[in-house]
């Protein structure tokens, strides 16, 4: 029965020069308590389900004990905020305790590192039960993530705009590594470092091209289209992230960063999720366009390496890449196969979702039980939009499409489900359980989304209330980076 003792750490991040961290101990937090955990992570570090619940893990997850092999480090990196450039970021609140079994072992709101700026290295319970949820819901929605394997809350008081309390998500990911990585030595004008960084990921990570006699400009591209790919997901499943800075870019193409994300419930493009975004430069909208920005802030960070022609032609296809990829997620949202036609029915069904201010989610699980037969009213979807003409007419013209494509409506509904989930962690369930933990004390909400939200994608008939439209209360949430 593998247990904490089994750990084998292999910490290969830490074997780099310390040119790339800081060797910093975690401080501890006053009586620790496991709010929730996630097997399906704590699998991936060959460990069994109980042995989640032995109080020395429970103190190393807390930063409270140091595990034989551990070694605990803050990354430095920098990063594009909103448009400027930071020069000087880094782990300011997170922790890399090592690796084990490929993954490495994080603590986020460890305390303070040498990267904390005026910060406190904390992390409020709060915005944890929001990352330790969503990492896990969009694993199970099958979008690329760092993970969340555990989720320790302190009484410790935490200050952000009121007094709160403190929490840890432990994170696991094949590497935390992001554009601001490479940015920080770019303009540091030490090239290096940039160098070993890109030597050690591609060795790492990206291991195909390792024998390359010119590896770098393929590395960059391959940045490129798991990063296309990633905005097509999540402009697909609607999730905003809310702060894509270049210091949240995994360069991996991970999502990496859970703070003041959302997912779309009315179908509004420029959804802004960030209360602090004034301008909307994360709206949802923008989000593929600023994946093209950070980028172009990491091929230049990588100009060191190859010539800016080069580094120019290894992102070139990047709205290619996205507008294929999101493409062919809408058409299986919608079941339709590839042609003109397809194109423009999925555009228009956009247009008729953001004038009706139809929920998402909703709109694409109804759609799955389309009847395609002529004459087939189809209410439940009709009764989505304000506009029935226009929803009627739009309808005809899928029917008929759906009838040319020839697949029976059986068969597609079964394919649709498998790609448009029923249930997402919307605002107000998120808040549901945080209330209900802060004020009261009880974690049993969170296990219950936690569960709920690992499949996604399954009828869960006593969980019918957890897919609706959310309440009114609900817009009266506001989710700001603070956190
Ligand atoms: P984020 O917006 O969470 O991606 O964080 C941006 C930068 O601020 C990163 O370098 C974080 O480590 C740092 N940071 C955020 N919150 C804190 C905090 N409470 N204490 C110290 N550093 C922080
Ligand atoms: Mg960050």
């Amino acid at each position: 029965m593998p247990t904490h003792h089994d750990l084998a750490f292999d910490n290969g991040f830490a074997r780099l020069p310390d040119i790339f961290y800081s060797r910093v101990q975690a401080t501890p937090v006053p009586d620790p308590r496991l709010v929730c955990h996630s097997p399906g992570a704590l699998a991936l570090l060959g460990l069994d389900a109980d042995a989640i619940g032995h109080p020395e893990l429970v103190e190393a997850l807390a930063g409270n004990r140091v595990l034989p092999g551990m070694e605990p480090l803050a990354a430095l990196y920098a990063g594009h905020q909103f448009g400027h450039y930071v020069p000087q970021l880094g782990d300011g609140r997170a922790l890399l305790l090592g690796e084990v079994n490929g993954w490495e072992i994080q603590l986020k709101g460890a305390g303070r590192t040498p990267y904390s700026r005026g910060g406190d290295g904390r992390a409020v319970l709060r915005s944890s039960i929001r990352e330790f949820l969503c990492s896990e819901a969009m694993h199970a929605l099958g979008i690329p993530t760092t993970r969340a394997l555990a989720l320790v809350a302190s009484p410790l008081p935490v200050y952000r705009e009121d007094e709160e309390t403190a929490a840890l998500v432990t994170r696991l990911s094949p590497s935390f590594v992001r554009f601001g990585s490479f940015e920080v030595f770019y303009y540091r004008n030490q090239p290096e470092p940039i160098r070993q960084l890109a030597d050690y990921v591609i060795r790492r990570y990206y291991p195909a091209l390792a024998d390359l006699a010119d590896p770098y400009p393929v590395f960059l591209h391959e940045v490129t289209k798991r990063t296309a790919e990633l905005m097509a997901d999540w402009q697909a499943v609607g999730f905003a992230h809310g702060v894509m800075n270049t210091d949240n870019m995994s360069i991996l193409g991970l999502t990496l960063d859970y703070g003041p994300f959302g997912f779309l419930d009315a179908f509004d493009p420029g959804f802004i999720c960030n209360h602090s975004d004034t301008h909307g430069r994360y709206a949802f909208d923008q989000q593929p366009d600023v994946g093209a920005w950070n980028l172009t802030r990491l091929a230049q960070a990588l100009t060191p390496l190859m010539s800016v022609e080069a580094a120019s032609d290894a992102i070139r296809d990047y709205p290619q890449l996205f507008s294929r990829a999101y493409v062919e997620r809408m058409r299986a949202k919608f079941g339709l196969p590839a042609g003109s036609e397809t194109l423009s029915l999925i555009l228009d069904a956009l247009a008729l979702l953001a004038a009706n201010r139809v929920d998402y989610t909703i709109f694409f699980r109804r759609l799955c039980d389309f009847d395609s037969a002529v004459g087939a009213a189809n209410p439940a979807l009709r009764d989505l939009f304000l506009d029935r003409t226009a929803f009627d007419v739009w309808a005809l013209r899928y029917a008929g499409a759906l009838r040319d494509a020839g697949v029976a409506d059986a068969e597609r509904r079964t394919a649709m489900r498998a790609v448009n989930p029923k249930y997402i962690l919307r605002n107000h369930l998120a808040e549901t359980a945080i209330r209900r933990a802060a004020d009261e004390g009880d974690y049993g909400e969170i296990a219950r989304l936690h569960a709920l939200l690992t499949r996604p994608f399954d009828d869960q008939p006593e969980f019918e209330a957890y897919a609706a439209e959310p309440p009114d209360w609900a817009r009266k949430i506001e989710v700001s980076c603070s956190s």
